[in-house]
Order: structure tokens, then sequence, then C-alpha cells
């Protein structure tokens, strides 16, 4: 038997595949309101940190400005660059059919996760979608885990995060939940590995056998 009854997920490069959308954002905004480029691998690292603290890191005066040309540009080219895991989706559809009550918890904002999810509509429903303007504080602190943790009716010890990025796994690990790694994101599995996570997924399969407590 499972020793979670109740799972929170991070969106973006965990449940949909947002990255190449979120890479080519940042670049439209820094191209146009900047006039440079970051590279790819930053501008990787950077996501599941509130978008305006990460404009802030890029120049701090026109962090507003890196913002708004982002959002407009991210709304607009959603539907293009959106894609499934099919994979995450066969996850969620067996973990929902085994009783276990499902959340997400990102740091995206609510118009922009409704957008996401009018063009990918999720294949279940989740009992709580905790999104940036839910908690003051985001991931890494713990606050937008525990917040839907709480909404699923759970506690941090029958919890788990799933996660694409290091700082994933350091809200996990903060909230108290068991902190797990999947490598179809953004982070690579030794940057994943040096948080040192409960445990790392690197397919659906491994995913869901982790999560049921089955050998994969
Ligand atoms: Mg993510």
């Amino acid at each position: 038997m499972s020793r979670f009854d109740c799972v929170v997920f991070d969106l973006d490069g965990t449940l949909i595949d947002t990255v190449p959308l979120i890479v080519a954002s940042h670049q439209h905004a820094l191209r146009t309101v900047l006039g440079r480029e970051e590279p790819e691998a930053l501008l990787r690292a950077g996501i599941g940190r509130p978008l305006l603290e990460q404009m802030e890191g890029f120049d701090r005066e026109r962090a507003q400005e890196l913002f708004d040309a982002y959002r407009s540009w991210n709304h607009a080219n959603t539907a293009a660059y959106l894609g499934r895991f099919p994979e995450v989706d066969e996850v969620v559809e067996r973990l929902a059919a085994s009783q276990i009550a499902l959340g997400i918890a990102t740091s995206k904002m609510r118009d922009a996760v409704d957008l996401a999810f009018r063009i990918e509509p999720p294949i279940v429903s989740f009992g709580a979608v905790v999104t940036i303007e839910d908690t003051v504080r985001h991931k890494p602190h713990p606050d937008p885990i525990l917040h839907a943790i709480e909404l699923l009716g759970s506690v941090p010890t029958r919890a788990a995060y799933v996660g694409d990025a290091a700082s994933d796994l350091r809200a996990a690990h903060a909230a108290g939940c068991a902190a797990v790694g999947v490598t179809w994101g953004a982070a690579s599995r030794a940057e994943l590995e040096a948080e040192a996570p409960y445990a790392i997924a690197e397919t659906g399969r491994e995913l869901l056998a982790i999560l049921l407590g089955e050998e994969p």
C-alpha cells in the first residue's frame, strides 16, 4: 500500500510541457526590452521562481517592462508551444483511480494556469490548485505545498510533492513531505540528485511505482 494519500504536483515542466514556451517567452522579453538574450541553461534554472523576481534579476529598473513583454507574448503563444506529457496523464489517472487526493502547487498566476488548462485540459480533476496569488511566500518556501496539502485534507507525512526543479525539492523538504524529482522538465538528474530527494523518476512508470509504493 502507498504511504501517500495525497500527491501535489508542480505544473510547468512536471504536469505539462511548458519549458520551450517559457524559454521562448523570456528570450522575446529580453530581446525586445533589453536588446539581448540569455543562455537557455540560465532561463531553465529560473523556472518555478516567481516571474517578477526573475525579471528583477535581469534588470531591476526594467523588471515590470520585462514582465509585461513576457506575459503578453507568452499568452499569445501558449497554444502554439504548449505540450502534454502522455505518460504523466497516465500516472495521474492511475493515482486518481487509487483514491489518492491530487493537487497542484505552482508559482504561475491563476490566469496563466486557466489559459493552459483551456488549451490542454487536465485529465482528472485536481482537488486543490494553488497559484501564486494564494500564498504570501512562494517556492522554495513550503507555503504553497502546505496550503495544497491542507486543502486536500491530508498532512505532510502522508504527502508527496512532485517537481522538475531544484526549488521544488527544496520546498518539499521544507514542507516535510516526500520530495520526488522528475527528469522530463527543466533540471537534469544530477541537479535533482544534489537536493537529496526521496526519489527521482525518469519515466511515468517509475513515478507511478514511487507514488504507489510498488516495484516499477
Ligand atoms: Mg516546474
